[in-house]
């Protein structure tokens, strides 16, 4: 289990780049699956079948993560990146990244001016990603763009981790454990559905995959399988972020104040008692911030009910993410009983 969660938050990954994902999902699924297919947009789509006249049901993961892209290389050899995601600035300052050029990955850190020569004023000043640059050890803009082109993903390096308590941490938490999820759900569901387990690509950028599959499977229902922000730490208020690591998925009741999702209430029951079934502690989340995929697939053809099922994770759009993987047990869990209800 956890040598696939390793896997899984190791591979690089960012949108519009979801390649190596897809590869380690068809591998996964080979031979626990009646189909498995990718779509036009880089969606893989995996089913079991059932019975003909059960429901349909989508369980969709995004396989993207937050990252960077090359945009241009000065005469030195320095690289300037744009941001592709959701990314504060603030952590991006000295990160270890992975520029995946043509002939495989290079290893670059994200420079600065030094402490010792800013002024006093310019010390606390939050730097501007536009002031960073990758440093790649090249001296001229020929030698870099031997191994780096314009338009390159750029991946943060950070190492996965198991810490005590059942926590991980990882570069890719979000939403490489939704992507684990759906796999086990997909290999140990038992039902008279018929599930597809969706592998969606650039949602960090737009909800995109989950619009276009969500199109083509035309579900009855849908779950989006994600993270959700954990408040259980210092810097934020209960009341802001009130899911806590080791106590559950959170069911999410509404997210981006309704603008999101507000959950279909059948999908909301069918959750909840799923959850009480199985003997698994859940949480109910109304979140002002953030969105899912299930935002995009709600919305498609005539509407779909839909839900998000997320397990609450610290420093979400970050590299060091922490989860606890008996959340993530306990989703899957849930997620079987729900299943199996049919
Ligand atoms: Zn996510």
């Amino acid at each position: 289990m956890m040598e696939l969660m390793k896997k899984l938050s190791d591979v690089p990954g960012v949108s519009g780049f979801e390649e190596r994902v897809v590869e380690l999902i068809q591998n996964e699924l080979e031979g626990h699956v009646d189909e498995m297919e990718t779509d036009r947009l880089g969606n893989i789509i995996a089913f079991k079948k059932g019975k003909s006249d059960a429901p349909k049901i989508m369980l969709a993961a995004h396989m993207d993560e937050i990252g960077l892209m090359v945009r241009h290389v000065d005469k030195k050899g320095f690289i300037k990146f744009s941001k592709i995601g959701g990314i504060n600035d603030q952590m991006l300052l000295n990160q270890t990244v992975f520029i995946h050029g043509k002939n495989g990955p290079v290893f670059g850190v994200i420079g600065s001016k030094p402490p010792h020569r800013m002024k006093a004023a310019e010390r606390k000043k939050i730097l501007e990603y536009e002031d960073m640059f990758i440093d790649i050890g090249t001296f001229s803009d020929k030698e870099t763009l031997e191994m780096v082109g314009i338009g390159d993903p750029i991946t943060f390096h950070h190492e996965f981790v198991e810490l005590p308590n059942n926590l991980i941490t990882g570069k890719a938490l979000d939403n490489r454990i939704g992507v684990f999820i759906m796999l086990e759900v997909m290999k140990r569901v038992k039902t008279d559905a018929n599930v597809y387990g969706v592998g969606t690509v650039q949602e960090e950028v737009g909800l995109k995959g989950a619009k276009t599959s969500a199109f083509k499977i035309n579900p009855d229902f849908a779950l989006a399988l994600d993270v959700t922000i954990a408040g259980d730490h210092p810097g934020i208020k209960e009341d802001e972020a009130p899911a806590k690591i080791n106590e559950g998925p959170a069911i999410i009741l509404t997210d981006a104040s309704g603008r999101g999702i507000i959950t279909h209430s059948s999908i909301k029951e069918w959750l909840i008692s799923a959850a009480e079934h199985s003997d698994v502690p859940y949480q109910l989340e109304v979140s002002e911030g953030g969105t899912t995929d299930a935002t995009a697939i709600h919305l498609t053809r005539e509407g779909i009910p839909s839900g998000v099922l997320s397990v609450p994770t610290r420093y979400i759009h970050t590299t060091v993410s922490v989860a606890s993987i008996q959340d993530i047990e306990h989703t899957i869990e849930l997620l079987v009983t729900a299943l199996e209800s049919f």
